[in-house]
C-alpha cells in the first residue's frame, strides 16, 4: 500500500513512454509497475495526461539587482517566493539560481546569506551556481574549491563586462585559467557567460559614435562573431586544463552551436544551453512595441541562428532550454531604451514547459522523451542531480509534472503568476500543467496552489564523473 499512486497511460520514464503506475512513499518514487497493479491510500487516475518528471530550470535569477536607470540603488527582481510560485503552476519543481561570491566576507558567507533568503521562502527545490567576478584572489579560489566539494559544484564566470557600465564582472583569462584548475581538481563544472569583451565594447563605442544607441541594434553589439571568438577561446583554455568540463549558458548564435559541436567531436566535455526566447524570437522582434521584453544578454540573433539552435537540440549540442528568469514589471523591463541600459533576463518560468511542449512535440514532432530531456532530465544529469531529479524511476524524488494535452490555452499575463507582462502574450499552448508534485506532495492541482513556501529544499549536487570525463551523449 503506497501513500499515493499515480495511474498513467503516458508516463515518460528513462526508457521511453509507458502505461504504468507510479507508487510514492516518503517523498520518493518507490515503485514503477504495470498499470493498475499498485494500491494506494490515494490513487489519481491520469489517463489521457502526460506524466513527466518536474521541469528543471537551470538558469534563474531571483532577488537580483537591476540597474535603476537613474544611478540610484538598484531595484531587485522578484524573490524566490514569487518566481517559485509561478514555477509550480508551470510544472517546474527545481530551479538553479546564483550566489555572487563577491558578497559577504567569504564564499561560504555569501552562500549562507543567499540560502537564508530562500529557506522557508520557496515553493520548489533549489540550488545555486557560484558566480565569481572581477579579480579573483587566491583565498577566494580556496573557498570556491571548498564550496564545490560542499555541494555547489557549478561556477559561473563572465568573459565580458556585458555593458560599459558593469565594469568588474569580467574575469580575465589568467584568472579563468586559475579557476579552471580549481574546477578540474575538485570535479566542478564551469558555467561560462562567453562573449568577446573587445568586440562587444568596440561595438558599443562604434554605435554610440554613430548615434545608433537604440536597443533595437543590440544584435550588432552582442554579435555572432563575439560568440564565435569567445566560445572557442574558452574551449581552448579548458582543453589545456585536463578535467575541465564546461556548460555554455544562453547560447544564442550558430557560431556558438558550431563551436560546441566541434569541441564535443574532439572529446571535450562541453554542454550547451539556450533560452526559450532565443529559440522563438529573433532580432527583428526588438522592433515590436516594448521590444525590450524579448531581450536577454547576449542578444536575440537571426533566423539562421535560431535554426542552428533548433538543430542543436536534435543532435545533442543544445542540451537544456532555460529561461534566464529575471522577474520584474513591464515598467522596469522597458525603462532602459539603449543598447547599454536595457535590462536582461526574462519572465518565463511558468509557461516554459508548456511552451516547449508545444514547440517541440506539437509543432516539430519531437518525441516526448527528447522534450523532457530538454526541459528537465538533461539539466539534472549535467548539473549533478541525476537520478534523484529529472527521472520517473524507483529511488528518485517524486517531483512530477502532469500535462493536460486537452487543455489548449492562449498565454496571457493576467493568467500567469509572475508579473504584469509576459513575452509569450498571445502564444497558444497545446497543453498545460494540471498537477505538480514536489517530493510526493501535491503542490498544484488544476491551477490551485496547494503547496507552501516551506516546501522548497536546497539540493546538494555532485557532478557525475562521466559528465566530466567526456561529452556524454544527451
Ligand atoms: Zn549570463
Ligand atoms: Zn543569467
Amino acid at each position: 500500500m503506497f501513500e499515493l499512486v499515480l495511474r498513467g497511460d503516458c508516463v515518460v520514464t528513462p526508457e521511453g513512454v509507458e502505461a504504468c503506475d507510479i507508487g510514492i512513499a516518503g517523498g520518493k518514487i518507490t515503485a514503477v509497475a504495470e498499470r493498475g497493479s499498485l494500491t494506494g491510500t490515494r490513487v489519481i487516475d491520469l489517463a489521457g495526461r502526460i506524466v513527466m518528471p518536474g521541469g528543471i530550470d537551470p538558469h534563474v535569477h531571483c532577488d537580483w539587482p537591476m540597474p535603476s536607470g537613474d544611478g540610484g540603488a538598484p531595484a531587485m527582481t522578484e524573490p524566490a517566493a514569487v518566481v517559485s510560485r509561478a514555477a509550480i503552476h508551470g510544472g517546474t519543481t527545481m530551479m538553479i539560481d546564483f550566489v555572487r561570491c563577491i558578497e559577504g566576507d567569504s564564499v561560504a558567507d555569501a552562500i549562507a546569506r543567499r540560502d537564508a533568503g530562500w529557506k522557508g521562502a520557496c515553493h520548489v527545490d533549489y540550488a545555486f551556481h557560484l558566480m565569481v567576478e572581477g579579480d579573483i584572489a587566491p583565498v577566494t579560489l580556496e573557498q570556491v574549491a571548498a564550496a564545490i566539494r560542499g555541494g555547489h559544484p557549478t561556477v559561473k564566470i563572465f568573459t565580458t563586462d556585458i555593458t560599459p557600465s558593469r565594469k568588474g564582472r569580467m574575469v580575465d583569462f589568467g584568472d579563468i585559467w586559475e579557476v579552471f584548475q580549481v574546477i578540474a581538481a575538485n570535479r566542478g563544472l564551469g558555467v561560462i557567460h562567453a562573449e568577446d569583451n573587445d568586440i562587444v565594447m568596440h561595438m558599443y563605442a562604434k554605435l554610440f559614435r554613430e548615434g545608433r544607441t537604440s536597443f533595437v541594434n543590440m544584435a550588432e553589439v552582442h554579435n555572432a562573431l563575439s560568440e564565435d571568438l569567445s566560445f572557442r577561446r574558452v574551449i581552448r583554455l579548458a582543453e589545456s586544463v585536463r578535467g575541465t568540463a564546461l556548460y555554455m549558458p544562453h547560447t544564442s548564435a550558430a557560431t556558438g552551436v558550431a563551436a560546441i559541436r566541434e569541441a564535443r567531436a574532439r572529446g571535450v566535455p562541453i554542454y550547451g544551453e539556450s533560452l526559450h526566447q532565443y529559440m522563438l524570437y529573433n532580432a527583428e522582434d526588438y522592433k515590436k512595441p516594448n521590444g525590450q521584453i524579448f531581450h536577454t544578454y547576449p542578444s536575440l540573433k537571426s533566423p539562421s541562428d535560431q535554426a542552428a539552435l533548433w538543430g542543436g537540440t536534435l543532435d545533442g549540442v543544445i542540451n537544456c532550454i532555460a529561461t534566464d528568469e529575471l522577474c520584474c514589471t513591464l515598467a522596469q523591463k522597458t525603462r532602459g531604451v539603449r543598447i547599454d541600459d536595457t535590462t536582461g533576463g526574462n519572465a518565463g518560468v511558468e509557461p516554459r514547459v508548456a511552451l516547449m511542449y508545444t514547440e517541440m512535440v506539437g509543432r516539430r514532432g519531437y518525441s516526448l522523451r527528447r522534450f523532457v530531456d530538454l526541459v528537465s532530465t538533461n539539466a539534472a544529469k549535467i548539473m549533478g542531480m541525476y537520478p534523484r531529479k529529472g527521472a520517473i524511476a524507483v529511488g528518485a524524488d517524486a517531483d512530477i509534472c502532469v500535462l493536460d494535452p486537452t487543455r489548449r490555452r492562449v498565454i496571457t499575463a493576467a493568467d500567469l503568476h509572475e508579473t504584469d507582462y509576459t513575452p509569450w502574450e498571445g502564444w497558444e499552448a497545446h497543453a498545460w500543467p494540471c498537477l505538480t508534485l514536489l517530493r510526493g506532495k501535491v503542490v498544484m492541482q488544476d491551477g490551485v496552489l496547494t503547496g507552501d513556501l516551506a516546501d522548497g529544499q536546497w539540493v546538494a549536487r555532485t557532478i557525475d564523473p562521466a559528465i566530466i570525463a567526456g561529452p556524454v551523449p544527451l
